[in-house]
């Protein structure tokens, strides 16, 4: 059998959403998944489906970091923003199958309900006002759609991440009938990341641990879908000294996109926050080489087993 014939085994990706420019937090996890995909393909999604909280301009920019800092991907590029039709095919499979109802309840109402328990996001959890619909009822207008949650029956779902270990959910206690579709039109995060992890046949999820409260919900989906589940390593995700993620909102630093001397520290510290202990003489070798380093000593069992560490004062 030729080479071009073998199944691809393993197929990662890098999801940034083009919200501002990469930081350190999103080095880690950009280098995280690049290193644990070196056997197979290694994708990259551009997660500009939350139209309002995207910037113009802001994936280019992205692109022309990670190229700059020797990233290689797979395939070409694709963008959330155009594959809308996809997210409406996966949520019109939902709807017929009975997972997905309109919910027209406004902000104010569901303010109201304060009685309701609050969940693992933090929200309260969506008291079920509009789940009495059914396929076939008549579909009102500007409507957001939920996910029943109860629709599966399955009360617990469970998984083991392999950085953070065993993790459960019960989605009816801890999350509620959450949203797939907006009322504004935009379809949700959960939704479009699970139609695009299945559409380009990701076999292995490696991203920050901001997000391990979402794979239950994300799990669900794909059982709803009929698809297959794939691998999940959640990385811990870098707080600054004040305890916060980086992000736009915490001022984080955009990468140095510059000088390579500059691009070899960021990514030995990446690599350091990683638990992979490269040694400091690599400090001076050329970008190239810190590479051909970092694909030689990877190992995934390395990464610390918590939700979020200090990140160095350096790249604060
Ligand atoms: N777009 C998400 C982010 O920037 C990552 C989504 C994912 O990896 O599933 O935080
Ligand atoms: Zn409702």
């Amino acid at each position: 059998m030729s080479e071009a014939l073998l199944p691809i085994s393993v197929v990662g990706r890098f999801a940034p959403s083009p919200t501002g420019p990469l930081h350190f937090g999103s080095l880690v996890a950009a280098v995280a998944s690049y290193l644990e995909a070196c056997a197979g393909q290694w994708l990259l999604r551009v997660e500009d489906v939350d139209r309002p909280r995207s910037v113009s301009g802001m994936a280019g920019l992205q692109q022309e970091i990670l190229h700059a800092y020797g990233f290689v991907w797979d395939r070409e590029v694709v963008l959330q923003s155009e594959r809308e039709h996809l997210y409406q095919k996966a949520l019109k499979t939902l709807i017929e199958a009975g997972y997905a109802y309109p919910c027209t309840c406004t902000r104010s109402q569901l303010a109201g309900h304060t009685d309701a328990r609050v969940g693992i996001d933090g929200a309260r959890i969506y008291p079920g006002t509009c789940s009495h619909w059914q396929p076939g009822d008549a579909v009102p207008e500007n409507a957001a759609w939920r996910f029943r949650v109860g629709g599966l029956d399955v009360p617990e779902w469970s998984f083991t991440d392999r950085i953070q270990g065993v993790v459960s959910q019960q989605l009816a206690r801890d999350v509620g009938d959450f949203v797939l579709h907006r009322a504004d039109g935009c379809t949700t995060y959960q939704l479009a990341v699970v139609v695009d992890d299945l559409a380009q046949g990701v076999t292995q999820v490696v991203r920050g641990a901001d997000l391990l409260d979402s794979t239950p919900r994300q799990l669900a989906l794909i059982s709803a879908l009929g698809g297959q589940v794939p691998s999940y390593a959640h990385l811990p995700v870098a707080v600054n000294n004040a305890g916060e993620k980086l992000s736009k909102q915490t001022m984080a630093q955009a990468l140095p996109l510059g000088m390579e001397s500059e691009r070899v520290v960021a990514l030995w510290s990446a690599l350091d926050f990683l638990g992979q202990e490269p040694p400091a003489s690599l400090y001076k070798l050329s970008q190239a080489k810190l590479w051909i380093w970092a694909k030689t000593h990877w190992s995934i069992s390395k990464v610390a087993k918590a939700r979020r560490c200090f990140l160095p004062s350096k790249a604060q």
